[in-house]
């Protein structure tokens, strides 16, 4: 399963999860044998979990100012607690094993309150902490524009300049994936995956779709890594798929160790 979260807030909505449901999220994963891996391991195929439990994927969609949250304490800049960047790591804190991963699919240029996560002073020193403290950044274009509508010039400057903004903040940085906003596919879908505008290069080992289902394993002969499907982590939807994986344990991955390079 790659779980597609987007706000974390108050009250539950449809595409609010509270920080309470998202503490269960976890919790009911942890209980059921899931360990988070990075999306790019599971692009390598590198799943290196303990024999028996399975990967679970967590993206997180828009920069939504409940996703990661800093609050005054003491003159020093700490995580709110209830933000889902604070909620990770405390779960971490207490289950050490069940991993540490998460892909934020940010968004620099759109309207507040999404455009970096919303605290404009803190954009860069936020972004640089995801990409230090082992998660991933991932394009999310300019401004959730819907590929779909348009030509092929815009769809890659939206990309383009997507990643020069994510760049300027934290050098050198690649965002190896691309969250499609709205699930729309451009005309082609090469254009997402690599190109070059005004100097800049981009390229992604894999593009993700808005919903769709669990992913097949990268080592499945089906597997197309420029249509991921996700699960939308409503209350609704994680009900569904967690007892659906109750109920046929033969459709889900189970580690065979940690040296699983996942050809099943
Ligand atoms: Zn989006």
């Amino acid at each position: 399963m790659i779980l597609e979260y987007h706000r974390i807030d108050r009250p539950e909505a449809r595409w609010t999860r509270t920080p309470g449901n998202f503490r269960r999220d976890l919790e009911r994963l942890w209980e059921r044998g899931y360990r988070l891996v990075a999306l790019g391991d599971f692009l390598d195929g590198t799943i290196a979990l303990p024999r028996g439990t399975t990967p679970v994927i967590l993206t997180f969609d828009d920069s939504s100012p409940g996703q990661f949250r800093l609050v005054q304490r003491d003159g020093d800049w700490v995580l709110d607690p209830d933000c889902a960047v604070a909620i990770l790591e405390a779960f971490e804190r207490q289950h050490p094993e069940f991993g540490h991963a998460a892909t934020f699919y940010v968004l620099p240029g759109a309207d507040p309150p999404n455009r970096l996560f919303d605290q404009p002073a803190l954009a860069t020193r936020k972004l640089q902490y995801l990409a230090s403290h082992g998660y991933e950044i991932g394009n999310h274009t300019l401004w959730h524009a819907n590929l779909a509508r348009y030509p092929e010039a815009v769809v890659r400057a939206q990309i383009a300049s997507a990643q020069d903004w994510i760049q300027q903040r934290v050098p050198g940085y690649r965002p190896r994936t691309l969250a499609l906003p709205m699930g729309g596919v451009p005309r082609e879908i090469t254009w997402a995956v690599s190109g070059e505008v005004k100097g800049s290069t981009y390229r992604h080992d894999a593009i993700l779709m808005v919903s769709g289902g669990p992913a097949l394993s990268p080592g499945s002969s089906g597997f197309d890594p420029y249509r991921l499907p996700r699960i939308q982590a409503t209350g609704t939807e994680m009900d569904h798929w967690l007892a659906h994986f109750d109920r046929h344990p033969g459709e889900r991955y189970v580690s065979t160790g940690p040296a699983d390079r996942a050809m099943r």
